[in-house]
């Protein structure tokens, strides 16, 4: 394959990722969007394996074949619920990518490179493995945090900023060590390779250990941004122009997102960078009890709630992340049409960070063929509560818990949240009083328009529907 060739079927495959994100940004087009990223990855995949590679081919195939299996395994046996873990420890494999390559890159580094060609390329390598180790160990903390192997509440050392900013100065004394180094006659410029490593290992660990259950959301798309950058330095190690263009392409919509999460969320990017949020322990905090009196508590059954959906001129449901473990979008969706088919209004309100991966309810509603036009986003909806009849809360807990509003010190104070409370009834299906990831106690279950459905969303919702068509 000639490299004009190449070029060629890069520059194309670039414009099939850009046309992939573009398909991405909305429900209807997404699926015609992965169609152009998968043919656009296809197509970069077959250049650089005929036209760039030149040798140990076995090798190559051979790993393909690994990879290929692996991927089709985990994506059968991956369950939707577990989605964001599998998404976060593919980004830890795309950080250690680039540590990978970029000590290969060091250990044979190209002889001819002299002068101020050699110390950009030695800078590119130092970059490409720092931003390497930490998205790795980072994103190996977040799967162990989506996953509940290691629990929600964040770590804070005491003196967690002067911890990050002796792992920053040491860094950036390493790098100027290891760039001096390599430019000296028989220097040793692994060790001071090695140690930033283990510096940037750490700071990966420590930056998502601080992290507070409510803020993961940032910390995920930020991972997510950061292995785009990774893929990015791998591609300046390796003199790749499409690495270089899909991991600017990744680095930048996950920071877009990081952006847009923080917006959801009322926090300051920086603030959920250095830790410090969800961490306060007061107000509604589980830690400090429940927010209210068991005896507020006002239990209902399926059939009751039936006949208060039948009765409602108009309904809004809330889907949660109890909505996804209990695989109820399409009872959701049955009873949605059944209601519809009666006369009843129904419309769905979504908040940003709703289940466990930005997106994650619209997927599953897109899945069970909810129409778009009846699915709305949180500042879409949440004026119209007074006048909706009934409010559906499905496996929801944080996104609809009133003392983001009410009590200062939580740690979810200042996250807009849905609120229900300002409709006329309420309904919340969940197993038990389990509060949601943040730990937060919700006062929305002990509310005088508030009846609890107790039971798995699913079966829950299975009931309510029988007793609507019977
Ligand atoms: P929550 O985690 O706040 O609450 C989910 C609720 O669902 C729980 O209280 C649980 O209560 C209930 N539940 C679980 N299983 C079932 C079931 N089978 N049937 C019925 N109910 C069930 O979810 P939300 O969607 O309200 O909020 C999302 C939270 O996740 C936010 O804190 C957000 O910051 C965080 N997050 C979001 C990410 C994102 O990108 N969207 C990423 C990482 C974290 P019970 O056990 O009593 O049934």
């Amino acid at each position: 394959m000639s490299q004009g060739m190449i070029n060629i079927a890069y520059i194309g495959a670039s414009i099939l990722f850009i046309l992939a994100l573009g398909g991405l940004s909305k429900q209807e087009t997404a699926r015609r969007g992965n169609y152009f990223g998968m043919i656009g990855m296809g197509i970069a995949l077959f250049a650089t394996i005929v036209g760039i590679v030149t040798a140990n081919y076995a090798l190559l195939i051979g790993a393909v074949i690994i990879g290929a299996v692996v991927g089709i395994i985990l994506a059968r046996k991956v369950a939707m619920t577990q989605m964001p873990e599998l998404v976060a420890i593919l980004h830890s494999g795309v950080g250690l990518a680039a540590v990978l390559v970029g000590y290969a890159n060091f250990l044979e580094h190209d002889a001819s490179l002299m002068g101020v060609e050699k110390t950009i390329h030695d800078v590119e390598t130092y970059i490409g493995i720092l931003i390497g180790a930490l998205t790795f160990s980072g994103s190996i903390i977040a799967y162990g945090k989506l996953s509940a192997k290691i629990g929600g509440k964040p770590l804070l050392l005491p003196a967690r900023h002067w911890f990050n900013l002796i792992l920053l100065v040491v860094a950036i004394w390493q790098g100027f060590a290891f760039v001096a180094a390599n430019a000296a006659e028989g220097g040793n410029a692994l060790l001071p390779l090695a140690v930033m490593t283990i510096v940037a290992l750490l700071f990966g660990i420590h930056m998502v250990m601080a992290i507070g259950g409510a803020d993961m959301p940032v910390v995920v798309s930020m991972l997510n941004s950061y292995s785009g950058w990774a893929a990015a330095a791998t591609g300046f190690m390796l003199a790749n122009d499409l690495l270089i263009v899909v991991g600017a392409l990744v680095g930048s919509s996950g920071a877009i997102l990081s952006y847009i999460m923080c917006r959801a969320m009322n926090r300051k990017f920086l603030n959920v960078i250095l830790g410090g949020f969800g961490t306060s322990s007061g107000g509604s905090s589980a830690a400090s009890g429940p927010a209210g009196s068991e005896e507020d508590i006002k239990a209902v059954e399926a059939e009751e709630v039936a006949n208060m959906l039948l009765g409602a001129k108009e309904v809004m449901i809330i889907p949660g992340y109890g909505m996804a473990v209990a695989q109820a979008q399409h009872t959701v969706y049955q009873i949605t049409k059944a209601l519809r088919d009666k006369g009843v209004k129904v419309r769905f309100g979504i908040h940003p960070v709703a289940g466990r991966m930005p997106g994650h309810m619209n997927v599953l509603l897109a899945e069970a063929k909810v129409p778009y036009d009846i699915v709305f986003e949180m500042e879409e909806v949440n004026e119209d509560f007074p006048q909706v009849d009934i409010s559906v809360v499905i496996g929801a807990n944080d996104i609809v818990n009133p003392a983001a509003k009410e009590v200062p010190d939580s740690p979810i104070a200042g996250m807009p949240v849905l609120e229900p409370w300002h409709g006329k009834t309420t309904v919340v299906l969940k197993r038990g009083m389990a509060t949601g990831y943040a730990g937060v106690d919700n006062p929305l279950f002990y509310k005088e328009n508030t009846r609890m459905l107790f039971g798995d969303a699913n079966e829950s919702l299975n009931e309510v529907y029988k007793a609507i068509v019977a």
